[in-house]
Order: C-alpha cells, then sequence, then structure tokens
C-alpha cells in the first residue's frame, strides 16, 4: 500500500462509507479509509451476542421510503434488496386515554395518502385532528424563520394542544429527531413531515432491515470498496492533520504511521472532531474551534428475550411509559428466539436504570398492554448509546460540507443538510463531500492543462 492518495476518508460510519464508495463509482480509486474502530459502520453496527448466538444491532434503526440518498448508496453497495418497505409496518401507538390508534399511508396520491388515516387516528380527538390544519401556518414561515423556533415553540404556534403534545407530537419527535419538543428544531421537523410523511405514499413507508446492520451497510461497503481496489484500514485513529500550502496534507495515526493525500473528507462526530490535534496556515483549527457546539443525545436500546409472542406487528409506541418504542424482529428479520427490541430517546436519565429493573419495567408494560400473551421476559441485553446524535441547537446556524481550507471537507449527519441526525444525513452529506471532491479535481485538472 502506498502512503499517499489521492483522497483519504476518515471516518468509515455511512457518511464515509457513502462517500468513499461515491468517489471509487466515479472513477476514483486511488482512496484510503481510515476507521478508528476494529469495525467499519460506526453508529449503525451489528455484534454477536454469545449468550443467543443472535447478531444485535447497536440499536434498531427505521428508514423512511424518502431516504432517497441511502437507497443509492445501499444499491451500490448490492444491499437495497435486504432493506423493504411494507404498507404494513404501519405506526401503532398505545396509550391508557385512547386504547390502540394506528397511522397506514395509503396508496393514493398526496396528501390524501396520509389524510384519510390521520383523520380515523384515535391518539387524537376529533377536535385535535382537524386542528393538525393549524400546522398548514408552518409554511408561512422561512426555513430560516423555523430555525429560530423550538418544535414546541411552533406547535404552540399553531394551535396544537397538550395531549395532543403528548399522545402525537412527542413519540414522533422523539423517534425522528431524538430530542424533547423545547429543544429539537422545528426547520428539522418539518423537513421530515414535508420530504417523509406528507410528500408522497412511497416517501411515507417505513422500512426495516431483514438483516443485521452490519450486514447490510458495512460488510458490504468494505467488499465494494476491496473489490474496487481502493484501501480500508480499520484500527487506525488519527490524531493530528497538518495542512500547510504547497505540501501534501499530512496525518498522523495513533499507530505511528503517516499518510499523506491532496483532499481529505473527515467523517467524524464533532466531539471527534474536536479532540484532533490541527497545523495549519489555512486557518483549519480556529474553524473547527469556533463551530456551534453540538448537543449530544442518547438511544437506549435493550434487546429481550421472551417465551411467545408478544405482538405480531412489526413495531409499536407507548405514549404514557418510560419504554417507548418496542420493534419485533420476528416480523422482519430471522431471529432464533422471540426477540424484541425497546428503544427510549433523549432520557439519559434512565441509563442508570439495572438489568433487572428494566426486565421489571418490561414486564409490567406487557402485562399491562397485552394481558392475553402472558408473555415472560427471559433476558434482556442493554446496549446504550450515550452520543447517539448530534443535535444543533435551535438558534444556531448550519455546519456546511465546505471548510476554509480548500481540501478539506466535512462529511457526517450533524453537517451539510437540512435534515436532522439520521442514516440519511449522513449519506446525504458523504455524498456531498464526494461531489465536492470530484469538483475540485476537475478544477485542478483544468488549471494543469490551461
Ligand atoms: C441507537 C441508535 C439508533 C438510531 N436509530 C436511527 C434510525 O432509526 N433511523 C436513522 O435514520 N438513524 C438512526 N440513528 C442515527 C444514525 O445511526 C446516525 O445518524 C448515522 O449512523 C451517523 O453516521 P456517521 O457516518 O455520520 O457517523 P458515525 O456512524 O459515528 O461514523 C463516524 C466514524 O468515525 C470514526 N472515527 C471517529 N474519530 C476517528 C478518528 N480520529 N480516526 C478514525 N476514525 C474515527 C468512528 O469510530 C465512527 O466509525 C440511530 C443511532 C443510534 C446510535
Amino acid at each position: 500500500m502506498t502512503s499517499h492518495f489521492d483522497t483519504i476518508v476518515v471516518g468509515g460510519g455511512c457518511a464515509g462509507l457513502s462517500c468513499a464508495t461515491a468517489l471509487i463509482e466515479s472513477g476514483q480509486n486511488n482512496i484510503l479509509l481510515l476507521e478508528k474502530k476494529s469495525f467499519l459502520g460506526g453508529r449503525t453496527h451489528s455484534y454477536l451476542d454469545q449468550k443467543s448466538g443472535e447478531m444485535l444491532d447497536n440499536g434498531q434503526h427505521l428508514f423512511l421510503g424518502a431516504y432517497h440518498e441511502t437507497k443509492v448508496f445501499l444499491d451500490r453497495i448490492s444491499s437495497l434488496d435486504e432493506l423493504c418497505f411494507r404498507q404494513h409496518y404501519a405506526t401503532i401507538l398505545r396509550g391508557k386515554k385512547f386504547g390502540r390508534a394506528i397511522l397506514r399511508p395509503k396508496e393514493l396520491p398526496a396528501p390524501f395518502h396520509m389524510s384519510f388515516s390521520m383523520m380515523g387516528f384515535k391518539a387524537l380527538t376529533i377536535y385535535e385532528r382537524v386542528k393538525l390544519l393549524g400546522l398548514l401556518r408552518a409554511f408561512f414561515y422561512t426555513k430560516k424563520q423555523l430555525g429560530r423556533l423550538s418544535v414546541k415553540e411552533l406547535l404552540d404556534r399553531c394551535g396544537q394542544s397538550q395531549s395532543s403534545l403528548i399522545n402525537f407530537w412527542e413519540p414522533l419527535v422523539l423517534a425522528t429527531l431524538n430530542a424533547e419538543l423545547k429543544e429539537a428544531r422545528a426547520d428539522f421537523l418539518m423537513e421530515v413531515l414535508t420530504k417523509g410523511f406528507f410528500s408522497s405514499y412511497s416517501n411515507a413507508l417505513a422500512g426495516l432491515s431483514r438483516v443485521p446492520l452490519s450486514e447490510l451497510i458495512a460488510l458490504p461497503a468494505k467488499t465494494f470498496i476491496d473489490g474496487s481496489g481502493a484501501y480500508v484500514q480499520e484500527g487506525e485513529s488519527v490524531i493530528s492533520i497538518e495542512d500547510y500550502r504547497e505540501q501534501p496534507l499530512l496525518l498522523h495515526a495513533k499507530s505511528g504511521r503517516k499518510y499523506t493525500c491532496d483532499q481529505l473528507v473527515l467523517a467524524i462526530p464533532p466531539g471527534s472532531m474536536k479532540t484532533l490535534s490541527l497545523y495549519s496556515d489555512s486557518g483549519l483549527d480556529r474553524h473547527i474551534e469556533t463551530m456551534p457546539r453540538l448537543q449530544a443525545s442518547p438511544i437506549l436500546s435493550y434487546h429481550f428475550w421472551v417465551d411467545q409472542e408478544i405482538f405480531s406487528q412489526a413495531y409499536m409506541g407507548f405514549v404514557d411509559h418510560e419504554i417507548q418504542w418496542i420493534f419485533n424482529l420476528s416480523a422482519y428479520a430471522k431471529p432464533k428466539q422471540f426477540l424484541y427490541t425497546c428503544i427510549i430517546s433523549a432520557r439519559a436519565q434512565l441509563m442508570g436504570k439495572t438489568r433487572q429493573e428494566i426486565q421489571t419495567l418490561l414486564q409490567s408494560l406487557i402485562r399491562e398492554y397485552f394481558p392475553d400473551a402472558c408473555a415472560k421476559v427471559l433476558r434482556v441485553c442493554p446496549s446504550h448509546q450515550a452520543k447517539a446524535t448530534w443535535n444543533l441547537k435551535v438558534g444556531d446556524a448550519k455546519i456546511s460540507n465546505m471548510t476554509v481550507s480548500p481540501r478539506v471537507f466535512f462529511a457526517g449527519d450533524w453537517v451539510g443538510t437540512d435534515l436532522p441526525c439520521t442514516i440519511e444525513a449522513a449519506v446525504q452529506s458523504g455524498h456531498q463531500a464526494a461531489q465536492l471532491i470530484l469538483k475540485s479535481f476537475r478544477n485542478q485538472k483544468n488549471i494543469d492543462q490551461s
């Protein structure tokens, strides 16, 4: 392996992998991807649970039909067929007050694909369903104005009642933005609603992976990169970068190895970015130092095994319970036993709960909501991600893929898009960084020729 590359991508999550594979697809293959951990995938990975022999995901991931760039990426690495978008993956909410409410897109032109389902959505009273139309007011705000409002402020201005916040908006916002209503940005919510739920039937469909996340993303991406003649180096943590004009970019790894390149993509989370030592005459160090601070938000996942089926649907939400969502892996994957995963978003205070406490909590939820099931929780396996997403604070300006250095670009779920931190944001951002690199090579070629 040579140590000079046209492009080095640092970070092997969805952003880094989508960037590297897009560059390769465009004919570039003198590329190196460096990943700190011993495996690729970043926040989308799976690991072997020795006791059950199951491959478990670091956390359940839900996709949307509107994840167009993600579909392009998965298609490129030949794993799109493992993702299935189904109408029967309806969103079911359970609550003490209303029982069971179902939201299911219908194969009709927009906005009718959702309107009929919304009008019959029992989590809201008939009056509250009509009041949802108040949200049309949000379309009179510019993106900039929305970026200065929290979701709570926007919903208050649009006349949403307290009980609709609890029974509808909070579960939706926790699941899509991983933040509380008061902290989540209104512009991100509007993006999810307009591009995801309300733009078309196919965009509103939920998607789930038939295979563990690593088999959907990391492994096929690695096969793609290896097969192209480009390089991947796992277990290689970049600790410092030198960016001086007239010299190639120089990267130092923790292992002591050095790498040089013409273009660099930093596809790492903002927290990791701040730990890099930077030496530069372009002002890159100052650029990173003065970026808006992003707030890390947790997602707690608990995989749990039961002795019999609790429910047969793919997933369900619980509005007045500490457990927010439960996914039933038997409905879309092929677990060896009855395996479910529960998810709790943006609630750091629950991280201290022991397995036994969670097991008791789950057992009481089953008793309360599924008394006929009589299912017994046999084992719980926690997977906590304290830094699951990096949320931009209300009012802070968005961060661009471009930096002050014309040779260094950012990629990641937190940068360069109008989306909340999701796989789609990461992939879109990775693709954007690849486009910027290609443009920069084209410009350089034109200069060399003239
Ligand atoms: C539990 C959980 C549930 C989620 N659920 C959903 C969901 O349902 N739907 C959805 O769309 N999204 C979901 N997300 C969010 C989604 O996983 C992320 O937005 C996405 O994976 C981020 O990808 P990324 O490439 O930007 O960052 P990462 O995946 O964090 O990748 C960055 C990589 O950089 C590496 N790195 C860091 N520093 C260095 C260094 N110095 N040198 C070399 N490498 C370095 C890291 O090890 C990491 O592999 C969820 C996330 C979690 C954690």
